[in-house]
């Protein structure tokens, strides 16, 4: 017998008409990519995304067809996404941190016909054009005043929506209909697309929703710093219309001061972001003695959080971290790790131990864990796995079907995490499957040890990477990027190190790093390193084989010049740092470095890395 209740599709047009019509004059403010502060509404953000839906149809767009985006977050950027979407076209973040030969696969992969750009990214599509020849129309975020000429036949955004009428139908189709595309960053082979429905994006709305979950309320003012081209800003430019919060969208600038400014000039309430932005954040409060008047709560994931970011927060600014885990396969949210009843009587230093775990799962999102053999593992908080997950926003197979059948019999995909779960339904990642340390047949932590060494006073970043060892296939090496200024030795990391982790995993060796790379999402980038350091030479492998002397004066470890990048040039060294044009930077500093770090260099040659 079917129910008798209303066919209403669950299609995410529904969203911002919710918004319009009971939060209608609650402001979206951006910082706009031309520099000025820019203040809008819901309705107004609806009218204009309802303008772009027609000038999209005028430039031929129909339902089915990919139109893509490359912008930071902003209300225009909001307005794209709807205006796209209400059509029944399909809204595809890009990632501009990619390099150009991954946007060009990208692109092309997708079958993109328009592309909506801010001006940051023009020459960066002036330079591929000639690649991605099914790209009909540029559609540059801005006035015909800031155009410019560096993308000839690009169309300015405010004279194509202000020609385009508001009236036109949004909905109307099945709510499995594609609403958005994005690509996983590609750690291993070539980046594939996840396509959510709207259904999928409306139930993963709903849920983040939760008390439990994201748990934003209509007197929120939201701040979304992870970007809207990384897994969806986690669902944030749904979910905050949907609650009628007020929205503040940082644009380009999303370095520590930046951020705080517009925290306390926009009474921010609750953000989101990677660790690494707000690592940058409480650096510059401590450096400037600044204060957070209005923040109470922000959602930390992407990334395991540190839990120096976690006190550093609770502690000297009063401000209560959510850490969630999830990927863009999962929409993206998967766990959070918000106490339940057990844990919230807990006293706070038990608990806290429960907040840097990647916590537990809402309602939709099922987990399991299994050994490689598909066995069913025990949720004892120690035995780690693989993790699993299915639920109604969890990827079902790939754009286009890339990497054939995905999930397992009973329906689950192999998140390629390991993790353990406790009996509180606590889930902590203890490594990505390619990450994980096999050391002598037993699996090691390698976040585990990261995380604690990073914790030191005199560290800024540390990696954890296995290398290749005659007797154990692997042993753990510890890198570690120390705050400027800072000078320390292999066993002060190791004596901290001690009684924080089993002896048997304490790293083989300690090297010092000028720096630590990052990947398109702001996350160390554990290929890179492991391929820079692949002729690194463990001094305990050297003492194994023999011939200890010869092997462990082996040469100081090089780094090698960084892949050569579209993005080395000036108009992307231009922007306002984030975290990874940081990155770039840095990189190009390691490059020159390295040529100090010859085998003949001196031995106190400052290079990018140093031994202790
Ligand atoms: P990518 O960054 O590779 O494009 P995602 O953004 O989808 O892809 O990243 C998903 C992965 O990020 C997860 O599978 C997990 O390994 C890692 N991750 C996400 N959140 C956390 C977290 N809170 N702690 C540890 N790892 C996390």
């Amino acid at each position: 017998m079917q129910g008798l209740m209303q066919d209403w599709p669950l299609t995410v047009d529904k969203i911002l008409d919710h918004a319009k019509a009971w939060h209608g004059g609650r402001e979206v403010v951006s910082r706009s990519v031309e520099g000025p502060i820019v203040r809008t509404t819901y309705a107004a953000i609806h009218e204009r995304a309802k303008r772009v839906s027609n000038a999209l149809k005028a430039l031929g767009v129909a339902p089915g067809d990919r139109v893509a985006t490359l912008a930071w977050n902003t209300g225009r950027h909001i307005e794209a996404w709807y205006g796209i979407m209400g059509i029944g076209a399909v809204c595809h973040t890009l990632n501009p941190r990619l390099f150009a030969e991954q946007l060009v696969y990208i692109i092309n992969h997708a079958d993109d016909r328009v592309i909506f750009t801010d001006l940051t990214f023009l020459p960066i599509l002036a330079a591929i054009r000639d690649q991605i020849p099914g790209v009909k129309h540029f559609v540059v975020l801005s006035d015909e005043a800031h155009l410019g000429d560096q993308l000839p036949g690009a169309l300015a955004y405010e004279t194509l929506i202000e020609q385009a009428s508001a009236d036109v139908a949004w909905g109307g189709f099945d709510e499995n209909t594609a609403a958005g595309l994005c690509y996983t960053s590609g750690t291993t082979g070539n980046p594939k697309g996840v396509l959510y429905s709207h259904r999928s994006n409306f139930l993963h709305t709903l849920v983040t929703m939760g008390g439990d979950v994201l748990g934003i309320r209509a007197t929120d003012t939201v701040l979304p710093v992870v970007p809207m081209f990384h897994a969806n800003a986690w669902g944030l430019a749904f979910s905050a219309p949907a609650v009628g919060a007020k929205l503040v969208m940082p644009g380009q600038k999303l370095d520590g001061a930046s951020v705080h400014e517009l925290l306390e000039t926009e009474g921010v309430t609750f953000s989101a972001a990677v660790p690494t932005v707000w690592q940058m954040l409480l650096q510059h409060l401590r450096a400037t003695k600044g204060q957070l008047t209005t923040l109470k709560r922000v959602v930390i994931g992407g990334s395991a959080v540190p839990e120096s970011i976690v006190r550093g927060f609770r502690d000297e600014f009063g401000v209560d971290v959510t850490h969630a885990w999830g990927m863009t396969e999962t929409s993206p949210l998967g766990t959070q790790a918000t106490p339940n009843a057990a844990i919230a009587a807990m006293d706070d230093e038990t608990q806290l131990q429960f907040k840097l775990k990647q916590g537990r799962a809402p309602l939709g999102i099922e987990l399991k864990l299994v050994d490689d053999a598909e066995k069913d593992l025990p949720h004892d908080g120690s035995t780690f796995g693989r993790l699993k997950v299915a639920g109604p926003f969890v990827v079902g197979q790939y754009f286009k079907s890339e990497g054939g059948n995905i999930l397992d019999d009973a329906g689950f995909f192999d998140t390629g995490d390991v993790a353990t779960l406790d009996e509180h339904g606590f889930m902590q990642i203890t490594d990505r499957a390619k990450d994980v340390i096999k050391s002598g047949g037993e699996w090691i932590s390698s976040i585990e040890i990261e995380n604690i060494a990073a914790g030191h006073p005199k560290a800024e970043l540390a990696a954890v990477i296995g290398v290749a060892h005659p007797k154990w296939d692997e042993r753990p090496l510890l890198l570690v990027k120390l705050k400027a200024g800072e000078t320390s030795t292999k066993e002060e990391f190791l004596q901290f190190l001690e009684g924080k982790i089993a002896k048997w995993w304490t790293p083989d060796d300690v090297a010092f790093v000028e720096d630590i790379p990052l990947g398109a999402t702001g996350k160390i980038d554990k290929k890179l390193i492991r391929d820079r350091m692949k002729d690194y030479v463990l001094p305990t492998a050297a003492a194994s084989v023999g011939g200890a002397v010869a092997l462990a004066a082996s040469p100081e470890p090089k780094i090698y010049a960084p892949e050569h990048s579209d993005h080395d040039d000036g108009a992307w060294l231009e922007w306002t740092p984030s975290p990874h044009q940081t990155l770039d930077r840095t990189q190009s500093q390691v490059q020159s470095g390295a040529k100090l770090q010859s085998p003949e260099a001196p031995a106190d040659a400052v290079g990018p890395f140093r031994r202790s």
